[in-house]
């Protein structure tokens, strides 16, 4: 089955199902996938929907990668749960709802554990329902057209391919000094499974995943402390003054944060962790006491094994695989996508990649805006935002105005009691193109979702001003801060 007889197919489902069902692994394929996360999962989807005979190697024994077993979802379940849990402590009496509540570590993990049995599980099927070969194994690329999984009984498989794609995601980025045992100095992944709440926790690192999992154990009953070598929290892209309210907002919670401070290194004294830091500034020095160290420094694309050197694929500088804008690396048989090439390390770019780069392999366009691709951080309140900063505008002289509106002033936010936060919008001055949403608040990861909608349409704010938005719902907030963009006054604020 030639590629072009293929891509001729595009669409057409019955020989889709046909080439589908001739697929055994000791056959040639059309894509062989490495990696079955968010990028590669979805990617072999796709392409089989593509009529593409497809498998992808995982060496996990389950799908799903670092999103589904240890990143986006086990992270979820466990911000939800001990949001509940600290409302019922700390917010319900205002609410008339009398009751006493206390944790239950081993369920609330017993929860985590189910969602992602149920959600890795559920790729399984969907993997049997498009017909998508899936081999357990290590896959190392041994020939343009060549992979090789080795399986944990020692047995190798031959898989002769037409394509490969790498989405081999990332890992855990060391520190350098300080080891990690998964026990009490951990990464995510052992911050997701702590045995029991600690009573001092330091973070290193208040980027997302760093707030995010220092958030749980702070709500949980943990004194967290974040300590960052810049001066604002929330990593990458974030708007400033987004960043300076959100600081305050998990400060009034308990958080606390050591900003501008380098961490020079840890020490384990039995249960104990002496982390010393040092004012990035000053320079001055001082030890910090704690139960549990959480190393979040950033995560690295991981290329360990993957056999790069056999088809002369060099990684850039930090360790990544450089592709066109095809996502076809030098090699042309052989596309990267996800975690593993340059770009925001999130579950959603991952997957879009994965579409638009089989889309691409069956003679489709290939066109991805990497300004669309929202952020959200899922602590309380959620921040979320897409397109440019305001000091990003500034630094590319673009002229800009600004549109807001508190969630004080939005109905729906003031009688659920849940009404800390803003929406912002960046519109241009002469256009009043949007160019950037940023939204601190309750749901403004869904929130997000409308601006990115807007904002890839190239809608202006008074595009969305004149939208007409359901009564009462938080994203009245979002149309209201579009007005005070366009035309410099909402109508619920003064
Ligand atoms: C704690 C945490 C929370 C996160 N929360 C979010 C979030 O809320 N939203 C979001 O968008 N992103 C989140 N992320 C990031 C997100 O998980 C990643 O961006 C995403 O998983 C990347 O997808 P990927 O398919 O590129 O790689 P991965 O998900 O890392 O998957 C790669 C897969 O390839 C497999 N593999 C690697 N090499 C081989 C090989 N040689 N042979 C066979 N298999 C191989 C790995 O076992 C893995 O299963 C979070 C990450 C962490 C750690």
């Amino acid at each position: 089955m030639s590629l072009s007889r293929t891509s001729s197919l595009f669409g057409k489902r019955q020989t889709c199902q046909f080439l589908a069902r001739c697929y055994s692994s000791q056959q040639d394929v059309d894509l062989v996938v490495i990696g079955g996360g968010p990028g590669g999962y979805v990617a072999a989807i796709k392409a089989a929907q593509l009529g593409m005979k497809t498998v992808c190697v995982e060496k996990n024994a389950t799908l799903g990668g670092t999103c589904l077993n240890v990143g986006c979802i086990p992270s979820k379940s466990l911000l939800n749960n001990s949001n509940f849990l600290h409302m019922a402590q700390h917010d319900f009496a205002s609410r008339g709802i009398d009751c006493t509540a206390s944790l239950n570590l081993d369920k609330m993990m017993e929860a985590k554990r189910g969602s992602v049995k149920a959600l890795t599980g559920g790729i399984a099927q969907l993997f049997k329902a498009n017909k998508v070969g899936h081999v357990e194994g290590f896959a190392s690329i041994t020939g343009p057209n060549q992979v090789q999984a080795k399986k944990s009984d020692g047995s190798v498989e031959t898989i002769n391919t037409r394509n490969i794609l790498i989405a081999s995601g990332s890992e855990v980025t060391p520190f350098p000094g300080i080891e990690i045992d998964e026990e009490n100095i951990v990464s995510s992944t052992g911050a997701l499974s702590l045995k029991a709440v600690p009573k001092k926790m330091v973070v290193i690192g208040a980027g997302v995943i760093g707030l995010e999992l220092g958030s749980v154990w702070q709500r949980l009953g943990a004194e967290v402390t974040a300590v960052e070598y810049i001066g604002t929290i929330g990593g990458m892209g974030i708007d400033g003054e987004v960043a300076k309210n959100f600081q305050r907002s998990l400060t009034k919670q308990g958080f606390k944060f050591l900003l501008n401070t380098k961490v020079l290194g840890a020490k384990k004294n039995g249960s104990q962790i002496s982390v010393e830091v040092e004012g990035a500034k000053d320079g001055k020095k001082q030890t910090l006491e704690c139960d549990a160290l959480l190393v979040s420094v950033g995560r690295r694309p991981y290329t360990q094994g993957l056999g790069l050197e056999n088809v002369k694929i060099e990684l850039d500088k930090r360790g990544r695989i450089p592709v066109d804008g095809r996502f076809q690396t030098k090699v042309p048989s052989i596309f990267a996508i996800g975690d593993v090439i340059e770009g925001p390390m999130l579950a959603h770019k991952a997957e879009d990649e994965g579409i638009l780069c089989v889309e691409g392999i069956a003679g489709g366009p290939v066109h991805i805006d990497y300004n669309c691709v929202p952020s959200v951080v899922y602590t309380h309140p959620e921040v979320a935002w897409v397109g440019k900063a305001e000091e990003q505008l500034k630094q590319e002289g673009v002229a800009y105005k600004v549109g807001k509106f508190p969630f004080v002033a939005n109905s729906r936010a003031k009688t659920n009691n849940d009404q800390e936060g803003f929406v912002k919008i960046l519109a241009d001055k002469q256009t009043d193109r949007m160019l950037g949403v940023h939204i601190i608040g309750p749901n403004a990861g869904e929130m997000i979702a409308e601006a990115t909608l807007a904002l890839e349409y190239g809608a202006s704010a008074e595009d969305v001003a004149r939208v007409c938005h359901p009564h009462p719902t938080l994203s009245e907030a979002f149309r209201e801060a579009n007005l005070a963009a366009y035309c410099g006054k909402a109508i619920n604020s003064i």
